[in-house]
């Protein structure tokens, strides 16, 4: 299966200006046969990106469930769809936090799916706690977020797993390991056979969290505040590749 890495550049750089510069410069890098590479810029620097390289996929932060109407400021799959956009992250922990729940999750990767858009699933727990109910909560997060789905679009989807604890963002944070993620990997694939059935196309499962070029590991990798440096990402991506 190729790997990828993923850009999420949430709500930076500042200026349309500052973010053709730092696509430009991750454009520069060499060309990478095993790793597909996607940036998911702020969605109006999109139109212009876009027209400087097709060699980087192009994918939105947050997409809106319903095809259209009365819903102020919210996007939908088919507007994505028609800017270029071939991949959207659904449920990243920021938007959680912000009320987002499993059912829109799931809501967004239908309306995601019948545009042709790839979701990027994120899932991942606030903390560690010492009776390991975090995996139970990992298990909602897949089971209602994939309810309903078919299992044929399965291999369609990635899903991230990006511990909340072990993003650049929280404070304080720690790093997880890659037994962590390695664990986290199998349990996710082990909740989706035993929804889907054994013999279920899995997704792709990447990581995410802090991830830099000191620390990218086996699986691909969905990158925040280091994927705002074009040389560290670049460095993250030919790692992946020589993975
Ligand atoms: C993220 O929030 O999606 C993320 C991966 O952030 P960071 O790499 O900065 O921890």
């Amino acid at each position: 299966m190729r790997k990828i890495v993923i850009a999420n550049w949430k709500m930076n750089p500042q200026s349309q200006k500052e973010a053709e510069v730092l696509f430009r410069m991750i454009a520069k890098g060499k060309n990478f046969k095993k790793v597909d590479v996607v940036v998911c810029p702020p969605i109006l620097y999109i139109e212009k990106l876009k027209k400087i390289s097709s060699k980087i996929v192009l994918g939105a932060q947050n997409v809106f469930y319903e095809k259209k109407g009365p819903f102020t400021g919210e996007i939908s799959a088919p507007m994505l769809e028609g800017m270029g956009v071939k991949y959207v992250i659904v449920g990243h922990s920021e938007r959680r936090a912000k009320g987002e729940t499993n059912l829109d999750i799931n809501k967004k990767i239908k309306s995601a799916l019948s545009s042709g858009l790839i979701p990027i699933v994120c899932v991942g727990e606030i903390i560690r706690d010492g009776n390991h109910e975090y995996f139970n909560v990992i298990k909602t997060q897949i089971e209602e977020s994939l309810s309903g789905l078919n299992k044929s679009v399965l291999p369609k989807l990635i899903i991230a797993y990006e511990p909340v604890w072990a993003l650049s963002t929280t404070l304080p944070r720690k790093d997880a390991t890659p037994l962590d993620s390695q664990e986290m990997s199998i349990f996710i694939k082990k909740i989706i056979s035993d929804k889907f059935g054994i013999k279920t196309a899995m997704p792709r499962i990447i990581y995410g969290g802090s991830v830099d070029d000191k620390n990218c590991g086996e699986l691909g990798a969905l990158v925040g505040g280091a994927s705002l440096n074009a040389d560290k990402f670049l460095r993250i991506i030919n790692i992946a590749e020589n993975k």
